[in-house]
């Protein structure tokens, strides 16, 4: 089997119930195993497989003492694009090596202690570990400080996806894969995905002087079938839906050649 074979959602994993509630985080690279055989949850709630930063062979973290751990839950999902280009490559090897460029490009760029999302999402559906110990802290329900979201990072985590969806949507493999990692997500966390799950422009909104139009037009427009088909492969109520929160159709940003993904943090952070 390929490793990109491998990837799929794991209905089948879900015969191996109960190996995530034996797991210890005694060493880093027993961590993917863990996550890989986890149980899926309720059925219609696959776990999405995570792979780690030793995966994709991160490099530490300026400080790993700095970044810290909340003992608390987030309240939001925040979605985010990357406005990296839309690539057809959808392997792992180029999810791995897209994981890279961020870290660099936010560590060397941006001053970051780390990379600074939880979560990222390739366009071949793969999802990878973000700022240091994310994956640990998802599994403990606590929450690492990330810088993805300005001013809001301290109660939410991000999920980066590989992409610019101002007019084109994310291929199929990456909606799969979002709709599974919200879905874990919100389980985890006990959060309601019709309240929990933003946008990006939600938070850092049109209008202010920390305006984004991250996560897209496109990919924005369908948070709200987001919402729904999380909460329906969760069993939860959808009930009317839950509609955008701000202007959907934003001015394309403007080609300065910077990416937009938006402000990702603010004088309220209390990280890097
Ligand atoms: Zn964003």
């Amino acid at each position: 089997m390929t490793e990109q074979s491998s990837n799929s959602w794991v209905g089948r994993r879900g015969l191996l119930g109960g190996a995530l509630a034996g797991a210890t985080l005694a060493a880093g690279n027993t961590w993917s195993a863990t996550l890989a055989q986890a149980a899926p949850g309720p059925v219609g709630c696959p776990r999405p497989r995570l792979y780690t930063r030793e995966q994709w062979r991160a490099v530490p973290p300026q400080d790993p003492a700095g970044v810290k751990v909340e003992p608390f839950r987030p309240a939001l999902v925040v979605i985010h694009h990357m406005d990296y280009p839309n690539s057809t490559d959808y392997s792992l090897e180029h999810a791995f090596q897209l994981s890279r460029d961020c870290q660099y490009d936010h560590m060397h760029n941006n001053g970051w202690n780390d990379i600074g999302q939880q979560l990222t999402l390739s366009r071949g559906g793969f999802l990878m570990e973000g700022r240091y110990r994310s994956a640990e802290a998802v599994h403990h329900g606590k929450q690492v400080i990330g810088a993805q979201v300005a001013n809001w990072n301290t109660v939410s985590i991000g999920i980066e996806n590989e992409g610019t969806y101002t007019t084109e949507l994310p291929p199929e493999a990456q909606w799969r894969a979002l709709v599974a990692t919200c879905a874990w997500l919100c389980r985890v966390y006990g959060l309601s995905p019709m309240t929990a799950i933003v946008g990006h422009r939600d938070l850092n909104q049109p209008g202010t002087p920390l305006a984004t139009e991250c996560p897209g037009n496109a990919l924005y427009k369908r948070l709200p079938a987001l919402r729904a088909e999380v909460a329906r492969s969760l069993h939860l109520p959808v009930g009317d839906g839950s509609p955008n929160h701000v202007a959907e159709d934003l001015p394309a940003p403007k080609s300065s050649g910077v990416r937009d993904h938006g402000p990702a943090t603010g004088p309220l952070d209390p990280t890097r």
